[in-house]
């Protein structure tokens, strides 16, 4: 068990430290870190809870992560994708429904070229006033640019392992270097950055998710997203235990402590509850996860007839299944008691 010293607001954490929380299992200790986590994100974003709409429009995806359900390899999946308008449309009805965030997510489809998705983009910001994140995948400094220059506001992009060797077992077709190039780009054009982790991978250490979380300061990362990572059988990474049926989940208390910590390491960005919680835990997955630094959500607003389709793992369950998708933003005031933002909800440098 941790010591009963007060945690320090100004003391940044050590890699040690940041081991030590990511062992503990000491219940009274897991509280102080959550209200402590709980207390930064108070000080340092205020008290709104930042909606966003996610659209997952296409899931052909030219690359072969080893642990995802969108992989090229996957031959089982009924593969889908939004035409311009379908997505603009989607958009503006998100934008109806109050939210002022649209992600825009895919599998890396090159169908969806540079010109396509500045339509995409135009066509968005000439009909409504809401930010747009895109999460694409890896694309060329140029075209970021260009989607930059027509409007784009964020990009998500998650390193998913600060571990050089593991992130290249895992992406066959990726290289560590160049991910970590391409976060440095996005910044430096200008977009509000995203990065994040799937804890539980497995191969996966204490000691390279404390890395991890001491990467998102030094990248100056915007927002950050951590969820666990749920065993997909159809996908070539093999179950932690041979047996498919007796897989144990990383435990919704490991996300947890990786949400609070990123939230004192990093103190200001956006920290979203994220959408893989829910799968672990259907009821508390997200409101756990907001009481312990996170003060983001994002809900599923892909068309009903494709979001099955959008099969990254299995039981792709959405928060929208606990916070009504036909009136989110009430149903999240009355669960949290707190404010949910009616702004872009842009990180405040
Ligand atoms: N193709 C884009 C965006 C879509 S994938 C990209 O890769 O950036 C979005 C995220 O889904 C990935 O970043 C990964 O973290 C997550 N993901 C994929 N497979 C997963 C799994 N089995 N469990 C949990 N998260 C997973
Ligand atoms: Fe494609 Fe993204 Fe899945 Fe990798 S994580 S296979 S890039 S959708």
């Amino acid at each position: 068990m941790l010591t009963d010293e007060p945690l320090l607001f100004d003391a940044p954490l050590s890699h040690s430290e940041i081991v030590q929380f990511l062992k503990e299992d000491d219940l009274a200790a897991l509280a102080k870190l959550y209200t402590t986590a709980d207390d930064v994100r108070f000080l340092c974003v205020g008290d709104d809870i930042h909606v966003r709409a996610l659209i997952n429009f296409s899931n052909h995806c030219r690359r072969n992560c080893l642990y995802c359900g969108l992989r090229q390899g996957n031959a089982e999946l009924t593969r889908f994708r939004m035409n311009e308008n379908e997505i603009i449309s989607a958009a503006i009805k998100a934008y109806k429904k109050g939210y002022r965030t649209v992600v825009l997510q895919s599998g890396e489809d090159e169908l969806y070229t540079e010109k396509v998705i500045c339509r995409i983009i135009i066509g968005i910001k000439q009909s409504c006033d809401i930010a747009i994140t895109l999460s694409l995948g890896e694309r060329p400094y140029k075209t970021l640019k260009a989607w930059f220059n027509e409007g784009a506001d964020r990009y998500l992009l998650k390193h998913e392992t600060s571990d050089p060797e593991l992130y290249e077992q895992l992406h066959p077709d990726l290289r560590f270097d160049h991910r970590i190039d391409m976060l440095r780009n996005l910044k430096e054009i200008g977009y509000q950055t995203g990065s994040g982790i799937m804890v539980g991978i497995p191969g996966q250490t204490y000691e390279s998710v404390a890395n991890d979380i001491l990467l998102f300061k030094e990248l100056d990362i915007d927002m950050i997203g951590c969820g666990p990572y749920i065993y997909n059988p159809k996908t070539p990474l093999q179950a932690a235990t041979p047996d498919e049926n007796l897989y144990i989940q990383p435990k919704p208390e490991y996300v947890y402590k990786v949400v609070a910590l990123s939230r004192i390491v990093t103190r200001d960005t956006h920290i979203p509850a994220t959408t893989a919680l829910s799968a672990l835990n259907p009821e508390l997955g997200i409101l756990s996860a907001l009481s312990a630094g996170a003060n983001v959500i994002m809900i599923n607003e892909t068309p009903e007839q494709y979001r099955r389709l959008y099969e990254i793992y299995p039981k792709d369950e959405t928060p929208a299944d606990i916070l009504s998708p036909e009136n989110p933003f009430e149903t999240i005031e009355q669960l949290t008691g707190r404010h949910v933002a009616r702004d872009y909800g842009h990180r405040h440098l």
